[in-house]
């Protein structure tokens, strides 16, 4: 029998073309995908208050009756009041919906309805604004509230994952071996998904996520522990402590933070150790992980081997060329750079310096890592901006040319507690210094309203020779044709107005690489004064003249996003500024520019994140690649890492490449997990 689960999308009743595309975008392409898009929060319903009771503000349940529907109020074009009487048997109120008919159409008299929201106002008539409602009769009491998604309502994800669930009640599958189900009493998946979609009580709802936390958290520690087994019986090329980058130190423009020192010190250690390295190396943005990974290729080189250094993109990639070159050249260390748009004679070249060696320090995008590269002697491997990268390219990385140490640079904080989760297949270094004086990028949010002054502002400082960038993206994904055209519009306005008298410049994702390049550089040139751009800035451009950022639309970014956009300045030691301009209402958004406003600490910012979104969301938008550890970051529960760290260890320990038929479902799903997002999984 065709088993519906694995179907497309488009197959579930009620999802069209355009619902399938929304889908798509979170991965999810099954209706069996569909069943682990888990809900970020439940509403409540269990425990209804009286109206009477209520207090004003806090959002509470009611059980009430229709009384009346009152007439509907069209108050002015495009803002309509549909308002309906209810009582609980004691007290009534009004629920009022703002131009949403819906709710109030399907409403009828005499009928029992839960309704959820705030309540105000005074002694004579409460009402609750635009609250959620659900008939009494066959209501969800715990009511799933899934991760917020342009155009995809929780109402229509209830509706499409309860037909989802239909299909495997049909077909159970499960996914664990039954030795793993009985020593830690797991209950099976069916229950476990229906339960977590539609829980009938908060206790079925713990069991379920337990389950669920307990699986998610194996088979990435599987994965983890599967890489890590694969690179414990290699041995390292070695290096030799002996070895002195005393010229490096001395011909750098700056001293190194003690932070650095640290990191370079433990570094060149592990290069010097029998093992390959896996070190991540943590630092908030602007923290200096550049040099730190100049003084290992420094050192990798000295001892006669080469480092490739990879960047999520072009933009990146030759900026560390630069930068690299800065340090380097005083040491005769020539870097080069291959990317994809490298011409191809000069890629031919660019190769076989690497394969004869003469290349001793490669800089390059994800070109570099494909297979046709071959090195003369690669000692390391230096992946920056982690974020970008996913677990897959993590386990490609693992294959990589011989046995080359490890070195990847995240500048997205990650939660301590995650951090375990997440790297455990890597050692962690956290730069936890700034450079000395820097001053803290100070952030307002202001409406729309001020922007004249805002520019008044950012021109007073363009008159003092500092630089600015203007970020104006509709959406938080950088090379969206909306972006890009709302960028170039923008850019033409201010050109013809605000700024006639400024250089102003235009970079987005549309652009070919070269293009990128040269504005880049002409930025870095102070060429330009004010450059206009989409999200493509946010991932480690480095203008230490660049005092100014306003971020336009700033309540639809993530604040992870937001801060690596307001990394972009503060780089130097002159004071910075950063403007976020919004009209937006609504509360979380709001909430979020005010921590922004409050806080330069990234660790800070990243708790708050995956407080206030959750972490399906902050896995989804700032860890881009990472596998959306939903239930188990959810739970944040430290017991159950080792837990099922511990059970990892057992499975292994019997099965290391989980061949046993017991653990084939278990081991299909850590090699999707570790390929989803790359074409190198865990093979
Ligand atoms: P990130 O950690 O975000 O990648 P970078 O490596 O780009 O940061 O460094 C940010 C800026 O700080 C660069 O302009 C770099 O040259 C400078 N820098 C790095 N380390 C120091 C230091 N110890 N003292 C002063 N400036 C530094
Ligand atoms: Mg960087």
């Amino acid at each position: 029998m065709m088993n519906e689960l694995y179907q497309p999308i488009e197959t579930l009743a009620g999802v069209g073309e355009k619902r399938a595309a929304k889908y798509h975008k979170l991965g999810i392409h099954t209706p069996y995908d569909l069943l682990f898009h888990f809900p970020r929060t439940y509403i409540d319903y269990s425990k209804p208050v009286y109206i009477a009771d209520a207090e004003n503000g806090i959002p509470c349940a009611v059980r009430c009756t229709v009384v009346q529907k009152l007439a509907v109020a069209f108050v002015r074009k495009g803002f309509t009041i549909y308002r309906v009487l209810v009582t609980d048997g004691i007290s009534d109120m009004l629920l009022v919906f703002y131009n949403t008919p819906y709710t109030y159409q399907a409403m009828k008299s005499g009928e029992e309805y839960y309704a959820y929201g705030k309540i105000t106002g005074g002694f004579l008539r409460r009402e609750m604004q635009s609250p959620q409602v659900q008939k009494v009769c066959g209501a969800m009491l715990l009511q799933p509230v899934y991760p917020q998604t342009t155009g995809l309502t929780s109402a229509m994800m209830r509706t499409n994952i309860q037909r989802a669930l239909l299909y495997l009640e049909k077909q159970p599958v499960e996914t664990m071996p039954d030795s793993l189900m009985q020593d830690f009493q797991l209950i099976p998946l069916v229950d476990a998904l229906r339960a977590v979609h539609r829980p009938e009580s908060a206790k079925e709802l713990e069991a379920a996520r337990h389950r669920l936390a307990f699986e998610e958290l194996l088979q990435f520690q599987l994965g983890t522990l599967m890489l890590r087994h694969r690179s414990s019986g290699q041995t390292a090329v070695s290096m030799s402590e002996s070895v002195s980058i005393q010229d490096f130190y001395d011909h750098l423009p700056f001293s190194l933070t003690s932070a650095q020192q640290k990191s370079i010190q433990t570094i060149c250690k592990d290069l010097c150790g029998s093992k390959p390295m896996n070190r991540l190396l943590q630092g908030d943005v602007g923290s200096g992980k550049t040099a730190v990974a100049t003084a290992a290729a420094a050192f990798t080189a000295k001892n006669g081997m080469q480092t490739v250094l990879m960047a999520p993109t072009e933009i990146l990639a030759q900026q560390h060329l630069h930068t690299m070159t800065e340090f380097l050249s005083p040491l005769g260390i020539q870097p080069v750079l291959l990317t994809g748009s490298t011409k191809a004679k000069e890629k031919r070249e660019i190769k076989k310096q690497i394969a004869d060696g003469t290349a001793q320090v490669v800089i390059g995008t994800h070109a570099v890592i494909q297979k046709d590269i071959d090195f003369h002697t690669l000692g390391l491997v230096i992946t920056d901006e982690q974020h970008r990268f996913g677990v897959a390219q993590r386990a490609a990385l693992a294959e990589k040319g011989g046995c080359p140490h490890k070195l990847v640079m995240s500048a997205t904080p990650i939660p301590r507690t995650l951090a375990l989760i997440i790297y455990g297949d890597l050692d962690i270094t956290l730069l936890d210094e700034m450079p000395k004086g820097r001053l803290p990028v100070q952030t307002f949010a202001v409406t729309g309203g001020f922007r004249e002054r805002a520019y008044s502002f950012i021109k007073s400082h363009l008159d003092a020779g500092e630089q600015a960038y203007l970020v104006c993206a509709m959406i938080e994904e950088s090379d969206t044709l909306e972006n890009v055209q709302a960028a170039e519009t923008y850019a033409e306005t201010l050109k013809q107005g605000a700024f006639s008298d400024y250089r102003v410049g235009l970079l987005h994702g549309k652009m070919k690489p070269a293009e990128k390049e040269a504005v880049m550089a002409a930025m870095k040139a102070h060429e330009i004064d004010l450059l206009v751009c989409t999200t493509v800035v946010e991932v480690g451009v480095d203008v230490p003249n660049a005092t100014l950022i306003l971020i336009e639309n700033a309540d639809r970014f993530g604040l992870a996003q937001l801060h690596q956009l307001r990394g972009r300045v503060g780089r130097g030691a002159v004071q910075s500024y950063c403007i976020l301009v919004t009209d937006s209402k609504n509360e979380d958004a709001r909430e979020r520019l005010k921590i922004m406003s409050r806080t330069t600490n990234g660790f800070a910012i990243a708790e708050e994140d995956l407080r206030l979104r959750g972490p399906g969301d902050f896995f989804g938008h700032a860890q881009h690649g990472m596998p959306p550890l939903m239930q188990a970051a959810f739970c944040s529960n430290m017991p159950l890492v080792s837990e099922t760290q511990m059970a990892a260890k057992q499975l292994l320990a019997s099965d290391p490449e989980l061949k046993d038929p017991a653990h084939q479902a278990l081991r299909t799903a850590v090699l999707q997990l570790f390929a989803k997002n790359g074409e190198n999984g865990l093979n």
